[in-house]
């Protein structure tokens, strides 16, 4: 693996320039209260890359002060849903302009390929300001069909002032499914970034001032979750939030909305999705539907297929040729076009994979391939497959978000959906098969929020997206997602001057 610049001749770095390393707030970059800064490091080195402002409390009480003010008595959430769309449309069009600096941040700040930023994230991010842009003109409530004589009708209205706490792992892309939605239906916002990845947000932030969004409807505020991620979770004057990350801090997030004011919540966490392989596969795909399944961004991706489940018949040549991929799968620089898998996010998360691996082979797992950090420098690990994984080890049933495959072989359909089902998260799940039959009742039979046949990763911005059991609960994406961030009013008055 070339995990420096030891391909010089195919690496054409395009580090970026750190523009902001300050707070958003009320349309303007500041430092925080405190004067206090963070580390922003790079995975592929371990090397500083920039020191960013690091927020706390007062700073949150401040982004909220102004997102209050703006909701309150500015004009975004007074515009015509089309005026707000229009404005949207020329952020889109910004982040299209930028699109090379911003995919280079999302690279050395969270090891994400540069090449999949360039064609994928960036693009995606823009799209989603152009998808709930074209929506935002189209949000209404309906006429009812009241039991007496009365005529009523509801209202959607913007739930008010949204928090949006987001992880590390797609910087961009939760950037802009939290915000583009919430924009759209007329809210403002306080953006808390993962502390591991600062730098997009604040990039963003900065274009959507170019675009014309006004002062304080979207403000940023880095720093650390139990400080600044806390603050908004517990603020008196946040009238939502909207939170992706570990199941772990969504529990926490929940408790603070409900001993400060009751604020609505919704959580987007954790996964240990399943991909059941069944015998009449077509093996060629099912080998890659699998492999992309948990090595795609490094396994750092909440619906990675970390479970796999195959049916006897093609146990056997199925391993063989998932062992054959992974040992290909190339490690390494992600600013590198040929590389498949840059380093895990920071030094933490690369403790904790090689730990789960350690945990796989003490518990008794075969380790097939990988196993190991690769390279010398930077957080790099090899592509890593376990078999005859049984159900109850820690690796089968942990999200590891590592690049760490566990097999498990299954007879028969019914007990691959036992196990399936047999996790407490429900975040998504694969399914390959010819079989119709099968394959409906498979995916009618597992309980997550988003079921894959003969696809993987098939993400659409029209396809909501989110959780069942302790994945979480409320819908990112499509037009399910406005729904967050809308409040329903019911209006009533008789129809006749009768008593009503
Ligand atoms: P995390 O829960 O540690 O952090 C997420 C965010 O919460 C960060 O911004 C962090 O600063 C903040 N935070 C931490 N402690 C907090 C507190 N006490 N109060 C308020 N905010 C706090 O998660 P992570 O390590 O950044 O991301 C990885 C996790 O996110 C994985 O479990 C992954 O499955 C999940 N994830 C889920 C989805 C999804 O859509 N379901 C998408 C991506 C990631």
């Amino acid at each position: 693996p070339s995990n420096g610049n030891s391909e010089a001749g195919l690496i054409k770095l395009k580090l970026p320039t750190i523009k902001f390393t300050q707070l958003f707030i009320n349309g303007q970059f500041v430092d925080s209260l405190s004067g206090k800064t963070f580390e922003t490091i790079d995975p592929r080195t371990g090397e500083l890359i920039a020191r960013v402002a690091e927020g706390d409390k007062e700073d949150v009480d401040l982004a909220v002060k102004a997102a209050r003010h703006a909701f309150d008595d500015g004009p975004w959430p007074r515009l015509s849903g089309f005026e707000r769309g229009r404005i949207m449309m020329k952020f889109a069009d910004l982040i299209d302009e930028h699109v090379e600096e911003l995919a280079a941040l999302d690279t050395i700040n969270a090891g994400k390929l540069f090449s999949s930023g360039k064609a994928v994230d960036i693009p995606h991010a823009a799209h989603d300001f152009r998808y709930y842009a074209g929506a935002a003109d189209k949000i209404h409530g309906e006429v009812l069909k009241m039991s007496r004589e009365l005529h009523g009708y509801t209202l959607r209205e913007p739930i008010g002032v949204v928090g949006h706490i987001i992880p590390w792992n797609f910087p961009s892309s939760m950037f802009s499914m939290k915000v583009a939605p919430s924009l759209a239906v007329g809210c403002t916002m306080v953006l808390k970034p993962a502390e591991q990845t600062p730098l997009s947000a604040l990039y963003y932030a900065h274009l959507a001032k170019l675009a014309g969004i006004p002062d304080g409807v979207l403000n940023v505020v880095t720093g650390f979750g139990p400080t600044a991620g806390a603050a908004v979770a517990s603020h008196m004057d946040i009238d939502k939030v909207s939170f992706t990350g570990s199941t772990e801090v969504g529990r926490v997030v929940m408790q603070a909305a409900a001993t400060s004011n009751l604020k609505a919540v919704s959580l987007e966490l954790g996964g240990k999705s399943p991909l059941i392989i069944f015998d009449d596969a077509d093996i060629d795909k099912a080998a890659e539907l699998a492999i992309i399944g948990i090595l795609y961004n490094k396994g750092e991706i909440c619906v990675a297929s970390s479970r796999v489940y195959v049916q006897e018949g093609i146990y056997d040549e199925l391993v063989r040729k998932l062992v054959e991929k992974a040992k290909a799968w190339k490690v390494g620089d992600p600013f590198d076009p040929t590389v498949r898998q840059g380093p895990q996010v920071d030094k933490k998360q690369f403790e904790k994979i090689l730990s789960y691996i350690e945990h796989g082979k003490r518990e008794g797992a075969s380790l097939l391939t990988g196993g190991k950090p690769s390279g010398d420098k930077g957080y790099y690990i090899e592509p890593t497959i376990f078999a005859d994984v049984k159900e109850d080890m820690l690796i089968a049933k942990d999200e590891i978000f590592g690049p760490v495959m566990s097999l498990m072989k299954f007879k028969t359909m019914e007990e691959a959906i036992k196990c399936a089902n047999n996790t407490r998260y429900g975040l998504a799940a694969g399914i390959v098969t010819k079989n119709l039959d099968v394959a409906n009742t498979v995916s009618r039979s597992i309980r997550a929020g988003t079921i894959w046949i003969n696809c993987y990763f098939a993400f659409d911005k029209d396809c909501p997206y989110g959780g069942y059991k302790m994945s979480g609960f409320g819908r990112d994406m499509g037009m399910e997602a406005l729904h967050k961030y809308l409040q329903v009013k019911s209006i009533v008055t008789p129809i006749y001057n009768s008593p009503w």
